[in-house]
């Protein structure tokens, strides 16, 4: 475990919240901005989902009161959702409301499909009274091209990733290229609304073709941002904020980092081949 935790550090700020503040600090001298993720998923206590709403009610407070230029990331299955609806439903209105109070901004992430309708429907509900609501929508979704739809005509936040859960072939792409086509056929439908779009990828093909989309129909900076993974394509990160691109970074922290570091080792086969060989060397 030791060793996991060794490369899960790449990834991860830490497991406190001081890490987390660390981190942001770092990246903000950069012009990077950030987005904090309290790590903790598929949380079935409630006694467990009280302890995540009181982190997040922390580090909500720590933003406002350090200034640091930051947001903040949520999780519904760290709110309840696999409890009870109603439950979570009740959580992530008081977090957003919480979070309104401070000025700081939410996004919610899109966890697996079984969450997709419920955490759209949710996003729908809140969005009109706390227009800084973003959600995470996937590309690698057969239904995101209709949910991205409806979600325009309420002005709403995007935030376009190509998807991190492995999903069927019948609602889902499964080859790289289909979600990478799909990516950009959203993306260009965002461009044509009206919301706030944050292109989240380290795909550098994609990337540059946002920017010249942008050129072309002449979107300005306030209007989106390119948002990155912690520990991923750093050179990328600091080279768009060089050239005054809006910039975010994605840092997890907390102590329930495994699920995460596993998604992003399953994402790139050279990441799970340094892990092993390091393993076996060892
Ligand atoms: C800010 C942010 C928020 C996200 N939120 C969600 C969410 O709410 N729900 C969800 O399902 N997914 C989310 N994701 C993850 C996303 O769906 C992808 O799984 C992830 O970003 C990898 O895909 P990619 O777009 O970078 O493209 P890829 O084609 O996978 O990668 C492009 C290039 O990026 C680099 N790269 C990508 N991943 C890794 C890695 N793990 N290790 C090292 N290098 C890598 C490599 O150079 C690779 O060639 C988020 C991603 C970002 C950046």
């Amino acid at each position: 475990m030791n060793i996991l935790i060794y490369f899960a550090k790449r990834f991860v700020a830490g497991e406190n919240l001081e890490d987390a503040i660390k981190a942001t600090r770092i990246l903000n001298k950069n012009d990077i901005k950030t987005t904090l993720d309290f790590l903790g998923e598929h949380t079935l206590i409630k006694k467990e989902v009280s302890k995540n709403i009181e982190q997040y009610k922390k580090l909500i407070r720590s933003i406002n009161i350090l200034k640091l230029n930051s947001n903040i990331s949520l999780k519904l299955s760290s709110l309840g959702i696999d409890i009870s609806k109603k439950y979570c439903l009740k959580n992530l209105s008081y977090l957003v409301k919480y979070a309104s109070k401070y000025k700081v901004a939410v996004t919610i992430d899109m966890e697996g499909s079984k969450y997709t309708t419920t955490t759209i429907n949710f996003y729908k509900k809140l969005h009109k009274k706390y227009p800084n609501l973003e959600i995470a929508i996937q590309a690698n979704l057969k239904r995101s091209y209709k949910d991205i739809l409806s979600l325009i005509k309420r002005k709403a936040n995007i935030r376009l990733v190509k998807g991190a859960y492995k999903e069927s072939s019948k609602i889902s792409y499964l080859k790289k290229e289909d979600t990478n086509k799909n990516y950009i056929y959203l993306l260009i439908k965002l461009i044509k609304s009206k919301g706030f779009i944050a292109i989240a990828t380290h795909d550098q093909k994609i990337i540059e073709k946002a920017k010249n989309y942008f050129k072309k129909y002449n979107v300005k900076k306030y209007r989106y941002e390119f948002q990155m993974l912690y520990g991923i394509r750093r050179n990328l990160q600091i080279e768009l904020a060089d050239k005054s691109f809006p910039i975010r970074v994605y840092v997890p922290y907390g102590k329930k980092w495994l699920h995460y570091f596993y998604r992003r080792i399953r994402e790139r086969k050279e990441n799970l081949f340094f892990v092993l060989k390091y393993l076996f060397r060892s």
